[in-house]
């Protein structure tokens, strides 16, 4: 493995002007992303209006920075300089992702740009109120405008006209080479084998127990639980901040400030717990990016999948696992009180691995959640190759909604409505979600093969190896790879749904006793 020295981008003069012209934008940004992360945590609602000027000049400004035509100068000549270096030499691998952004932000035009951004707002408030009313018709036209808009975008960035489609230029734009023949590679194989998996639980006569999901617990207590266990498992508060806010989500300026929250609910330990370790995840990636690469590519994260990778392993292959639920509830019982008294171990993790299909992605289980994602990913790709008409976007949704998941939706805002995704012109974004809970079952088994008594270490605490082990391989790596390529690199093999799937089955089928 090539060990990045940081040093390595002042020996190259011309690329040093790209990097560092980049640096200047993307200084802009993470600015930017401060003041998103106060709006959403610390902001008195009265400076909204200030705050989306602030934001929306900062934008502006990045914009211009990024698309300079002196960057452009400066990527040709630093192209030039690192032709003779190895693929995967830091300077090389930074001209190259440079290039990749410089690329999209340049190919779109500004009235473009600037339709979409306006469209998108608008759009975004008549979803919720047309999901608030369950009224589909008050979306269409906006959902039409968007598509329209998303094919024009992908027309500007271009796909492979020989094996490809428009949905890739796209995708592209969060999961850099996605293709949608190569998810639906990954996801027709997942489909097949979780099917039979979840027509079995449904018919289980063994139910595990969910009672520890009904019980309530002081929301300030679950505060300083999820505070201690983030802790634990290795976010560093003296580089981040944990908070709350309506929706969890992890931001910040680098590595070395980084800003998550989380949300508790009274009745649920687990969904708070689940939600902190889920940020945590990704803000452990934030916080083991080289520092030396800060605002550049080598010191930036892959792709969407793999930032989820890093989040659905921590919440569901360490949080859902017995080992950790040993653990958890020693923690649980000093932080929670005697209300505790009454739950063992098991029913902590009997109560975390409770399948059961309902309507809304964001709610769904571990198991039930990718039929979700792979829903969404068929209608997008339909719209967007204009083999879907908007119009018959709810009749397809219920449809696939009976094949893959057995239910009967019964209105729109438990159905199409029901994610902000599409409203915001975000389209190519979903199958990222399964993409990585994908990806972390593969890294996680690898991360069990190289590192003896793993598990039994996670049933004490400790839980240090496997940071480490993630850290090495993955987060420091910044976008040297891309996923797919990462993911052979890290484990020996393609991206597949069949660790995933081994982690499913030797979990539920003696739960469910199937
Ligand atoms: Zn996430």
């Amino acid at each position: 493995m090539t060990t990045v020295l940081a040093a390595s981008a002042a020996g190259i003069p011309a690329v040093e002007r790209a990097v560092s012209l980049a640096r200047e934008a993307r200084l802009l940004g993470s600015t930017a992303a401060i003041l998103g992360w106060d709006q959403e945590t610390m902001m008195p609602g009265g400076g909204l209006g200030h705050r989306s000027r602030q934001l929306a000049q900062l934008a502006r400004l990045e914009h211009g920075m990024a698309t300079d035509v002196r960057l452009g100068e400066a990527l040709a000549a630093a192209e030039d300089a690192v032709r003779a270096l190895p693929e995967d030499h830091a300077d090389r691998v930074n001209v190259r992702e440079l290039r990749r952004d410089f690329d999209r932000a340049t190919k779109l035009p500004a009235d473009l740009v600037e339709e979409l951004a306006s469209v998108a707002s608008i759009a975004q408030h008549e979803w919720a109120e047309a999901r608030k009313a369950s009224d589909f018709a008050r979306f269409r036209p906006w959902l039409e405008r968007i598509v329209a808009l998303n094919r024009r975008k992908a027309e500007c960035f271009g796909w492979d006209r020989a094996s490809g489609e428009p949905w890739d230029a796209l995708a592209d734009g969060f999961e850099p080479g996605c293709t949608a023949r190569e998810v639906a590679a990954v996801f027709g194989p997942l489909r097949a084998r979780l099917q039979p998996l979840l027509d079995a639980v449904r018919g289980a006569v063994r139910r595990p127990d969910g009672s520890f999901n009904e019980h309530p617990f002081d929301v300030d207590a679950q505060e300083r639980l999820g505070r201690f266990v983030c802790g634990a498992i290795g976010f560093d508060f003296g580089r981040g901040r944990l908070d709350r806010s309506t929706h969890p989500f992890c931001g910040g300026s680098h590595c070395n400030d980084v800003r998550m929250t989380s949300r508790y609910s009274p009745n649920c330990v687990l969904d708070g717990l689940g939600s902190s370790m889920h940020e945590t995840g990704h803000g452990m990636y934030e916080q083991g990016l080289d520092p030396a690469w800060v605002s550049t590519p080598m010191g930036e994260a892959v792709s969407l999948s793999i930032h989820e990778s890093q989040s659905r392993l921590w919440e569901n292959q360490v949080g859902r696992g017995m080992p950790f639920c040993r653990w958890v509830h020693g923690a649980m019982r000093e932080h929670l009180g005697s209300g505790m008294d009454r739950f063992t171990a098991q029913q902590v993790f009997e109560a975390a691995n409770v399948v059961e299909p309902g309507f809304i992605r964001v709610d769904a289980d571990e198991a039930t959640y990718n039929m979700h994602v792979m829903v969404r990913f068929e209608l997008e790709r339909a719209m967007i190759a204009g083999q879907l008409a908007v119009a018959d976007l709810p009749g397809a949704w219920n449809g696939l909604y009976r094949d893959y998941l057995g239910l009967t939706v019964p209105d729109d805002r438990r159905g199409c409505l029901q994610d902000v995704h599409w409203s915001g012109g975000m389209i190519g974004y979903f199958p990222t979600y399964t993409l990585g809970t994908l990806n972390a079952a593969q890294f996680f088994e690898t991360a069990r093969q190289e590192l003896p008594g793993l598990e039994e270490g996670f049933a004490r605490g400790d839980f240090r190896p496997l940071r480490e082990w993630l850290t090495a391989k993955i987060h420091r790596q910044g976008r040297r790879h891309l996923s797919g390529r990462l993911c052979e690199v890290v484990t020996g093999a393609p991206l597949s749904a069949d660790p995933f799937m081994r982690h499913l089955e030797a979990k539920l089928k003696p739960m469910y006793g199937i």
